[in-house]
């Protein structure tokens, strides 16, 4: 076990400035708070904080983040509270210590590599500040490395799966890359024991059979280059089982096939001695195509730099070669922070030093950089995201600002439309609530649920919005299906026929329409008036009924059309100035109106109660006193806004929908605003002539017996 002075030392020799009575309060709470507990393999509890610890100073990290790692588990498994944290070792290490225990805390469920992308991000998001995600790879590296004394197979292979799909990437992601091929290595070993095993016997085969290949590859090699004048450092090394295996499954090769087991490292003193050398090398042994890598003239994107190639080398072995610099060398094995050694020459006062993680972040978030580096070491990536998890465990990603609505559609449409309520970590919360990173959400269903258009006003994901729009669309259909069935089934009954779908299936194709619902909704929408249809069907027919012709639908009420329509008929505008009907109150022909000069928009005509007015009462003297002009022959029609609300029963939409018809109403548009059994209320944007127009079909409507009332809406 690494002692307490041993540590501090480990530290000052990169960081004089350290505060070392932080460390030493930290040593010693985390080697009282975890008392006598044991880790599987007998040991201490306490030696593994500080392993941890001490494979951060490898990274050479501040004082804060090495007594994060002394502390890491203190919340989680002792009795000690963030709370405790915080007043002895101050806000910044709680809230490192804080973002560890919260990470640890998730169990990433085995068989989850679909979403390992995504639980990738999830760790990325939660780590907040770049040295909680330092401090875990640490704690996970170090867990491996002691995986074997755990004895659940189980668990072993848990904790092995999540190392490969989720900590292994992201080691790699910051250039870590020794401990990504430490990580892979056990995680491999766990995971898939039988191709480890016959890996490492090939590789002791090969061993044998090429007696000392190493040497002589080597001996050559240097030789070879010496002619040149290079004086290299070269080593040789057999490659990782998990690199062999990831190399065997690219490449589709057998064991018998492997041969180029051996990788050998040439280190030369700057860049241009590296191309010198990949000359020699390419010049003596013939290359093996596709193998060459430059990444020094276009590193990855973590920083990683190296010439990368394979040859029939010495002995007609295949070898493979990667030629650097030591300083690419060092990045290449412990990623930036061996960087910043070079950068900052011998020991620094400043806590410069630390410019590496900052660095880091930039490798992470390609971004600009931060000012400062410590206090900007957060990450902000995934920022925008919260990850939330299924009972199952499954991870759902979503936008900030999701509510349990957008996470019911993102699960299943399904499951969105019968949304009714949630439980979000086990406690019931409404419809609109928004969700946190880490959540764990329960969706709560009913099959009599229907989705609200309400629910658009909340959602924030453009598959929840679709999903509800298209279904209140269908649900109108629905409802215009009906109406336009019944207004057929009247028709019929007045004119003393028999209704029968039949003759209306048969004259689908006289009126361009494929399905006998359609014909419905046209009927319903009064796109078709139900005395055509009679008359379609049987020709010469005299229709004794006293059926009104519905004004034919006019499309979409939009903007341009109301512009276009009432630039006319207004009396006190000087001519060519732009004219809207206000939307908050509809104005009507026969209402009292006045005009609002909006800057740049032109006149906005409100009726004279409006209450948008009540807003603008300073400015009345801009009021322009308006009055409409009598219709001419040919009509114009009008929106009026009216709400209602009805016995939600069967038919009671199409009986009213009936009654606007029947008064020579055009119904542009029909929103359901809320719906509970009893009852629901609804928007109906009504083309009529005029007020007057308007009220006689309020009046009638009032006189269904499914309506309890019926208001204009004005705003
Ligand atoms: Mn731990």
């Amino acid at each position: 076990m690494i002692r307490q002075f041993e540590l501090v030392e480990m530290v000052r020799a990169y960081d004089p400035q350290v505060d070392e009575s932080l460390l030493n309060r930290a040593y010693v709470f985390s080697m009282k708070a975890h008392g006598s507990q044991t880790r599987a393999s007998g040991d201490p509890y306490f030696s593994h904080p500080l392993e941890v610890a001490g494979i951060l100073t490898g990274m050479r990290l501040d004082g804060d983040t090495i007594a994060t790692a002394l502390l890491h588990d203190t919340v989680e498994d002792t009795v000690a509270t963030i709370e405790e944290i915080e007043e002895l070792f101050g806000d910044n290490v709680a809230r490192l210590v804080d973002g560890v225990t919260k990470l640890s805390r998730i169990e990433i469920p085995a068989e989850s590599h679909v979403q390992a992308e995504n639980f990738r991000k999830f760790v990325l998001a939660m780590s907040n500040d770049i040295r909680v995600l330092l401090v875990k790879l640490a704690d996970r590296l170090h867990n491996m490395r002691t995986l074997h004394h755990i004895d659940d197979p189980e668990k072993r292979h848990r904790i092995a799966l999540e190392t490969m799909e989720i900590y292994a990437p992201l080691a790699e992601r910051i250039g870590m890359r020794e401990m990504q091929d430490e990580l892979e290595d056990i995680a491999f070993r766990e995971l898939n024991p039988e191709a480890y095993e016959s890996i490492t016997a090939r590789m002791a085969f090969l061993r044998k059979e090429g007696g000392n290949i190493e040497r002589t590859v080597i001996s050559q090699l240097s030789k070879a280059l010496k002619e040149f004048g290079i004086k290299p450092k070269i080593s040789g090394r057999e490659k990782r089982p998990y690199s062999i295996w990831k190399k065997m499954e690219r490449y589709h090769i057998s064991f018998e096939q492997l041969t180029d087991v051996m990788a050998f490292r040439i280190i030369v003193k700057d860049i241009p001695a590296c191309y010198q050398t990949l000359g020699i090398v390419h010049g003596k042994w013939p290359m093996i195509p596709d193998r060459f890598k430059d990444y020094i003239s276009t590193p990855k994107g973590n920083n990683y730099r190296s010439i990368h190639t394979s040859v029939i080398g010495p002995e007609r072995q295949r070898i493979e070669i990667q030629i650097r610099t030591q300083e690419m060398h060092d990045i290449a094995e412990l990623g930036v922070a061996a960087h910043w050694k070079y950068k900052q020459g011998a020991k620094s006062m400043d806590g410069s030093q630390y410019r590496w993680l900052r660095e880091l972040l930039e490798i992470l978030e390609q971004a600009s950089s931060p000012e400062e580096f410590l206090e900007h070491t957060k990450l902000a990536m995934f920022q925008d995201q919260v990850f939330c998890f299924t009972p199952k465990g499954d991870l759902i990603s979503l936008p900030r600002g999701s509510t349990v609505v957008d996470f019911a559609y993102a699960v299943h449409t399904d499951v969105g439309d019968s949304c009714v309520g949630a439980k979000v970590n086990g406690r019931m919360v409404p419809l609109r609530h928004q969700l946190q990173n880490g959540d764990q959400v329960e969706i709560l269903r009913s099959e009599a649920q229907r989705p609200s258009p309400r629910w658009e006003s909340f959602v924030i994901t453009g598959k929840a919005r679709s999903a509800i729009r298209r279904f209140v669309r269908n649900r109108q259909r629905e409802e215009y299906q009906l109406l336009g069935r019944s207004i057929l089934e009247k028709a019929f009954q007045q004119e003393e026929l028999d209704f029968a779908e039949e003759p209306l299936t048969d004259a689908l194709s006289k009126f361009r329409l494929e399905k006998l619902g359609d014909l419905y909704i046209h009927v319903g929408q009064g796109l078709l008036s139900e005395t055509q249809v009679l008359r379609t069907i049987f020709p010469g027919i005299e229709i004794k009924g006293d059926h009104f012709a519905i004004p034919p639908a006019i499309r979409e009420w939009d903007a341009e059309d109301v512009d276009k329509r009432h630039a006319v008929p207004i009396k006190g505008l000087t001519p060519g100035m732009a004219v809207h009907l206000a939307d908050c109150c509809n104005p009507l022909p026969g209402d009292r109106i006045v005009g609002v000069i909006e800057p740049g928009q032109g006149v906005m005509v409100h009726t004279i109660d409006c209450e948008a007015l009540a807003d603008q009462s300073e400015t009345q003297e801009g009021w322009l006193d308006l009055a409409w002009q009598p219709q001419s022959e040919k009509p114009d029609f009008y929106a009026g806004r009216l709400k209602l609300l009805a016995a939600n029963e069967a038919g009671a939409l199409a009986g009213m929908t009936t009654v606007v018809a029947k008064h020579s109403g055009n119904i542009s548009n029909l929103k359901i605003t809320t719906r509970d059994p009893d009852f629901f209320t609804f928007e109906m944007d009504v083309e009529v002539l005029d007020v007057k127009h308007l009220t006689q079909i309020m009046t009638a409507l009032r006189a269904n017996h499914a309506v309890t009332s019926v208001e204009r809406l004005r705003g």
